[in-house]
C-alpha cells in the first residue's frame, strides 16, 4: 500500500451530501478531487432556500443521527460541533391522527413518551420498552450491514444469517411487524410513518425499517441552526479547506469513455480528465443522460424504466406574517384512513382529497429561519412520482388549494391571507428542475429486491472507474445511510488505487465489528 495518490485526480459529479462527503474524505485520504455541481450552490436537495429574508430547507428538515456525520468530520481531523450547532429538539415532533384529532407529543424521554402512548391506549404503553429493546438489537445486528459494501452475492452469502433472520424478518412489513408490539393502529403509525423518509409505506416497507423510528427515540432528532443546508454547507467549506475545488453553475453533459472505462466528463465549458468518477447526481437520471445506453448491462434504460421508485413530494415554502407559536416545529398530519392515502401514491398514482402531510416550522427553535415576527412554513405533501395519471400542469392550482386547506386540521385557519412569499415543487419540478428521475425524491424505493447488491454498487457495476455516493446507492436514502455511502466508497476507491488514507482516528474510519462477511474489513 502506497500513499502517494495526489496524481490520482477524482471528479464528483453533485455536491450533494453524498458527493461532498466522498470529497471530504478522498481529499483526506490524499486523492486530487474536483467537485462539479450543476446548480449555483452546494447541498442538492439538502440545501437551504432564501428568500425575501426567509429561510426555508429545500428537502431533509429531521437531522437524524449525526454520529456519522461526526466519524466523518473527525475523520477529516475536523469537529462537526464547531462547524454546526446542531440543536436537539424535545419533543421531537407531533403526530395528528387526522380521525380523532388525538395528539402524541413523541419524545425520547421514555417515561413521557410511556405516558403519551396510554393516552391512546394504555396495554401498549408497556411495550414501549421491548419495542426499544428489539430494535437496539436490529440496529446493532445490521449497523455493520449498512455500513459495508455489497458488491455481489458472495458478499451477502457472507452475513451471519442465523444471527440476522430472526431479527429481520423478511415476510413482514413495518406495520406487521410492529404489531407483534402495539395493537392500536394510531400507535402503530406513530412508530411507522418514518418509512415515509425513504418514500415507502410502511404497509410494504421491509420490516427492519422499524429501525427508522428507534433511531429518533433512541438518538434523537436535530435541527441544524439555519437550517440543514448549513450541514453541507459546513461540508463545503471542510472540502474547500482540505484541497477539494468545487465547481458551481457547472453541469456534466456527458461522461467521456475508453472502453467501459470513464476518462472524463465534458461540461459546457470544459473537459475534465479523471482518473475515477463518483456520481451522486440521482443515480437513474444520471444513467439516462449521462451514459450511453449501449455501455450498460444491469443497468440499461429499458431495466431502469422497470424497477420500482420511491413516492414523490409536494411542496410549499411559504413565508406568512405574524408569528405561530402554538405550531410545534414539526407536526406530522395523519389521515384518517392512512393507508387509503399511501394507496392513492403507490399504487393508483392520483391526488388525495384529504391527504396526509408534514409541516415544518423552525422559527419555534431557530428565529434566524425568518425575519422577526415571522414565520418560515415548510409543508409537505407525499405524492405519487411522475405518472400519466397526474399531469401537474393542470393540476398544480387545485392542489395548492387543497393543501391550504388541509392546514387548518394543525390550527392554521388563515394561511391564503398572510402569504407574504411562495414557492411551490411539484413531482415535476423535482424532474425538470432537479434532475431527479420520475421526480421520485428519494430514489429507487428500498424492497428487498432493490438493496444490498441488489441496489447499484457503490463500486459501480457496469462501468469502469465509476463510483456511486448517495441515495440511490447502497444502503439507501435518508441522510445517515447517505453519508455512510460516502464511506463505503471511499474506503473501496482507496482499496482499488492501494491507497492508505491519512483518515485520523482510523479506529472509527474502520466499519464496526463486521464478522468476517465485509469484503473491505
Ligand atoms: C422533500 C425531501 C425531504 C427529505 N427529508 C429528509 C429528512 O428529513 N431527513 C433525511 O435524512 N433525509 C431526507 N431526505 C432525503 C435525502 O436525505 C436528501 O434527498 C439528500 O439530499 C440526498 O442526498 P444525495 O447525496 O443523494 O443527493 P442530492 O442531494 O440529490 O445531490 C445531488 C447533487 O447532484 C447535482 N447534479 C445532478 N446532476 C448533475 C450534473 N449533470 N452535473 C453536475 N451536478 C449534478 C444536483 O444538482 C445535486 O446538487 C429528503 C428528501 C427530500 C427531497
Amino acid at each position: 500500500m502506497s500513499n502517494t495518490s495526489s496524481t490520482r485526480k477524482v471528479i464528483v459529479i453533485g455536491a450533494g451530501p453524498g458527493g461532498l462527503a466522498s470529497a471530504m474524505l478522498l481529499a483526506k485520504a490524499g486523492f486530487d478531487v474536483t467537485v462539479l455541481e450543476r446548480r449555483d450552490c452546494v447541498g442538492g436537495r439538502t440545501s437551504t432556500i432564501e428568500a425575501d429574508g426567509f429561510r426555508f430547507d429545500l428537502g431533509p428538515t429531521f437531522f437524524l443521527y449525526p454520529q456519522i456525520l461526526r466519524e466523518i468530520f473527525r475523520m477529516c481531523g475536523r469537529s462537526l460541533s464547531r462547524e454546526v450547532d446542531l440543536i436537539r429538539l424535545d419533543p421531537n415532533y407531533r403526530l395528528i391522527f387526522g380521525g380523532d384529532g388525538q395528539q402524541l407529543e413523541a419524545t425520547s424521554d421514555v417515561p413521557r413518551m410511556r405516558r403519551e402512548i396510554a393516552r391512546i391506549s394504555p396495554d401498549d404503553a408497556n411495550n414501549l420498552e421491548r419495542y426499544l429493546d428489539d430494535n437496539r438489537r436490529k440496529l446493532t445486528a445490521f449497523g455493520p450491514v449498512l455500513s459495508s459494501a455489497f458488491n455481489g452475492l458472495r458478499d451477502v452469502l457472507r452475513l451471519p444469517f442465523a444471527e440476522l433472520l430472526p431479527l429481520l424478518r423478511p415476510l413482514s412489513s413495518v406495520d406487521q411487524d410492529l404489531g407483534r408490539f402495539f395493537s392500536d393502529p394510531r400507535v402503530r403509525l406513530a412508530f411507522s410513518f418514518q418509512s415515509k423518509y425513504l418514500g415507502m409505506s410502511p404497509f410494504n416497507c421491509p420490516s427492519l425499517f422499524t429501525i427508522l423510528s428507534f433511531l429518533e427515540y433512541e438518538h434523537g432528532v436535530f435541527h441544524p441552526r439555519g437550517g440543514c443546508g448549513s450541514v453541507t454547507q459546513a461540508m463545503a467549506r471542510v472540502a474547500r479547506d482540505l484541497g477539494v475545488r468545487i465547481r458551481l453553475n457547472e453541469p456534466v453533459q456527458r461522461i467521456l469513455f475508453e472502453g467501459q472505462k470513464a476518462v472524463a466528463v465534458k461540461t459546457p465549458t470544459d473537459v475534465y480528465g479523471c482518473d475515477a468518477l463518483v456520481i451522486n447526481a440521482d443515480f437513474a437520471h444520471a444513467m439516462t443522460h449521462l451514459v450511453p445506453d449501449r455501455l450498460r448491462r444491469r443497468w440499461t434504460d429499458r431495466k431502469l424504466a422497470k424497477k420500482r421508485y420511491s413516492c414523490s413530494t409536494y411542496m410549499m415554502y411559504l413565508g406568512l406574517e405574524g408569528s405561530s407559536d402554538d405550531l410545534a416545529h414539526h407536526t406530522i398530519w395523519l389521515a384518517d384512513d392512512y393507508r387509503a392515502h399511501l394507496e392513492d401514491i403507490e399504487k393508483h398514482h392520483r391526488l388525495s382529497d384529504e391527504p396526509s402531510f408534514y409541516v415544518h416550522n423552525p422559527v419555534v427553535t431557530d428565529p434566524s429561519m425568518a425575519p422577526p415576527g415571522m414565520t418560515s412554513l415548510y409543508v409537505l405533501v407525499p405524492v405519487t412520482h411522475q405518472h400519466p395519471n397526474v399531469d401537474w400542469r393542470r393540476e398544480s392550482s387545485q392542489f395548492r388549494q387543497t393543501v391550504l386547506r388541509q392546514l387548518a386540521q394543525v390550527g392554521l385557519e388563515d394561511v391564503d391571507r398572510r402569504i407574504r412569499f411562495e414557492k411551490v415543487v411539484t413531482p415535476m419540478d423535482w424532474e425538470s428542475d432537479l434532475h431527479i428521475y420520475r421526480g421520485a425524491t428519494f430514489n429507487l424505493a428500498h424492497s428487498l429486491d432493490q438493496m444490498l447488491h441488489l441496489r447499484p454498487r457503490n463500486r459501480f457495476e457496469d462501468l469502469d472507474g465509476v463510483y456511486l455516493t448517495g441515495g440511490g446507492t447502497h444502503p439507501g436514502s435518508g441522510l445517515p445511510v447517505i453519508l455512510e455511502s460516502a464511506r463505503i466508497t471511499t474506503r473501496l476507491m482507496a482499496e482499488d488505487f492501494r491507497i492508505e488514507p491519512a483518515w485520523e482516528d482510523v479506529a472509527m474510519a474502520a466499519p464496526r465489528p463486521v464478522g468476517t462477511y465485509s469484503r473491505v474489513a
